[in-house]
């Protein structure tokens, strides 16, 4: 249909009542791109309505090496998702009206490069899905305002993002080149014998609790590697970088408190996710199979091996096929290990500021207290590195409160104002000339079972007679009649990853990846198969109709699917991205009516 034609229909409605607008469903030719109003909102004070618009690679024009494979697409895509969003502050007026009369917003994420379903680039055309408050007055049409956003604002924002000729071509080519570079280091590290790599001048502190922005550089002291760690690599973009290389096996971080000890394994922890250029953490790449694990008391466990660090629980409880409606600090903090091993970690990263101490370590003092016998924790000091000569899995360890770590850690490093430093042989010589040792706990090898089969009758997305999944920020995952509490998943670092992870189970359920015979750690990989197969978009119940304006005709709405289109939390398929398939481990393992059997 003709733009002019979504303008008569405007002009018709305005002052009518809000419903009116669903007479503008449908895709419009505009000069340049095509506009599809996917999706009305039922009143201005619901869900902002859906669109998008795609211009024709002829037009838009990025050469096609900008979006060869994965990774160097998904950045592209990310750089023109968040392109759209400062068109819109620059271009959109906003506001003027009740509800959210005159928003535009468009998915555009936060420091990390997510695969997200945001912006979609191939060869044919590029796309980017947004939202729009279509305006009103109370709950009238204030159709005049809207005509302003089609035909005045969003031919700007069109023009000034997802054409390539509005950029700095450096700037799009140094985005795709940083991910790049990070994803290629990501994939080299275990042959360069790393769990992760730190750069010089990274910048690691974050300007507050509450902000995921890079501390000014007047304020941030940059990092510098040691010189015993100190490794070079040879990236494929921007060339030689030199930082810390942290080797494989147990690596402990040690120092004063405020030395810089939690910031710096938070930067590893994030490690897994590609970085913007500019985050200071784009030179920053850990293993992708790196799992950030913490007590969590009052989380639900179902049937988790915990024996290799609690047996002989009073009344008899068997600690192989564990569960708890409300576990301790130890016991949540042993099931997130061995449920990270099920999913595949091969790396575990530990802060004593969110570990449980009785969980971490038994003095020798306390050793000659109470008896082994008597204690059903065997603390991970006596496991860890039975994790690594036997299962292949490192530890990362901050660790400032004791020193018992010394004797099992293979690499020490001091936090000192900031710095890096090694301190291995150091520390390696005050424990030798120690006297009252603390004896090794426990029995010294780790065996546990790492496989569960999930029961699909157990993961339900019903509410009553309809289906409900949506996400409350990063910490809350609505499923069916179960809020899933995700606050200590630290690794989930976007509301659209949590949306994405209802959606994906939810998947895996209709296409069956979950079967009541596969193993969790195989329902994971169909999961993702599919998505590496098809795309983020698959995982939508509501996925978008084709471009076909002929098809299409105003007030006719354009037949969308998927199930309750029209309502407020209606899945939409601009706002997902991609989890890790921990997270989605973490998910399901947090969901409370989740059983299993072993497998
Ligand atoms: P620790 O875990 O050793 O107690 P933190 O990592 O929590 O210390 O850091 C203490 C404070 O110092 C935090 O406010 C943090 O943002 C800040 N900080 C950490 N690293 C740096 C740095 N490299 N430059 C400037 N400030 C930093
Ligand atoms: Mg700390």
């Amino acid at each position: 249909m003709e733009a002019a034609k979504l303008r008569q229909v405007l002009e018709q409605i305005d002052g009518a009542g809000y419903k009116a607008y669903l007479r503008i469903k449908g895709v419009y030719e505009f000069p340049g791109y095509m506009l599809a109003i996917d999706h009305v909102q039922g009143d201005p004070y619901a869900a902002p309505s859906r669109l998008r618009v795609r211009v024709s690679q002829s037009e838009a024009d990025y050469s096609a090496s900008l979006f060869e494979g994965r990774v160097r697409r998904v950045a592209l895509e990310d750089f023109i998702a968040r392109a759209f969003a400062r068109a819109v502050k620059k271009h959109v007026r906003g506001g003027g009206g009740t509800g959210k009369s005159g928003y535009v917003g468009v998915d555009s994420g936060g420091q990390e490069i997510l695969e997200r379903t945001a912006a979609v680039v191939n060869g044919d055309w590029v796309e980017v899905r947004f939202m729009v408050g279509l305006p009103a007055d109370g709950r009238r049409c204030r159709a005049r305002d809207a005509i302003r956003i089609f035909f005045d604002e969003l031919p700007r924002v069109v023009a000034a993002s997802v054409m390539s000729g509005a950029h700095d071509p450096d700037s799009v080519r140094q985005h795709v080149e940083c991910a790049e570079d990070q994803e290629w280091l990501r994939g080299r590290l275990e042959s360069l014998g790393l769990v992760a790599f730190l750069a010089d001048g990274s910048v690691l502190p974050r300007l507050s609790g509450v902000s995921d922005q890079p501390l000014d550089s007047g304020r941030a002291v940059r990092f510098t590697a040691p010189p015993e760690l100190r490794v070079s690599v040879e990236l494929p973009n921007q060339g030689l970088v030199e930082g810390l290389g942290i080797p494989p096996g147990v690596t402990l971080v040690v120092g004063g408190g405020y030395h810089g000890k939690s910031t710096l394994l938070k930067g590893i922890e994030r490690g897994v996710y590609n970085h913007i250029p500019g985050d200071g953490r784009e030179r920053v790449v850990t293993r992708d199979d790196a799992v950030k694990i913490r007590a969590e008391d009052g989380r639900r466990v179902e049937q988790v091996d915990i024996s290799p660090f609690i047996d002989n629980l009073p009344f008899g409880v068997d600690t192989r096929a564990f569960s708890t409606d409300n576990a301790s600090g130890s016991t949540s903090q042993a099931a997130n290990i061995i449920e990270a091993l099920e999913a595949g970690c091969r790396l575990l990263v530990l802060d004593e500021d969110t570990s449980a101490t009785n969980f971490m370590i038994r003095d020798e003092l306390m050793q000659r207290l109470v008896p082994s016998e008597r204690e059903p924790i065997t603390p991970f000091i006596d496991q860890v590195r039975a994790l690594y000569e036997e299962m292949g899995v490192s530890t990362i360890l901050v660790m400032g409160g004791s020193g018992d770590y010394f004797e099992v850690a293979d690499t020490v490093i001091a936090m000192e104002e900031y710095h890096p430093r090694e301190v291995t042989a150091e520390a390696r010589r005050i424990a030798s000339r120690r006297r009252d040792r603390r004896l090794p706990e426990g029995k010294g090898s780790f065996h546990a079972s790492l496989s569960r089969i999930p029961l699909p009758a157990s993961i339900d997305p019903r509410r009553g007679r309809r289906e409900k999944v949506s996400a409350r920020g990063t910490d809350q995952l609505v499923f069916g009649r179960e809020t899933i509490d995700l606050t200590a998943v630290e690794q989930l670092v976007d509301t659209s990853q949590t949306r994405a992870i209802g959606e994906l189970i939810r998947h895996g359920l209709r296409r069956g990846c979950f079967d009541g015979a596969s193993s969790l750690a195989k329902s994971l990989d169909c999961l993702l198969g599919d998505v590496a197969e098809w795309g983020l978009d698959i995982i939508s119940p509501f996925s978008g109709p084709e471009f076909d304006p002929e098809k299409e005709t105003a007030g006719a709405g354009a037949g969308r699917s998927g199930d309750g289109a029209g309502e407020a939390g209606t899945p939409h398929p601009g706002d997902y991205a991609l989890p890790r398939r921990h997270e989605i481990a973490a998910a399901l393992n947090r969901l409370r009516s989740l059983r299993v059997r072993p497998g």
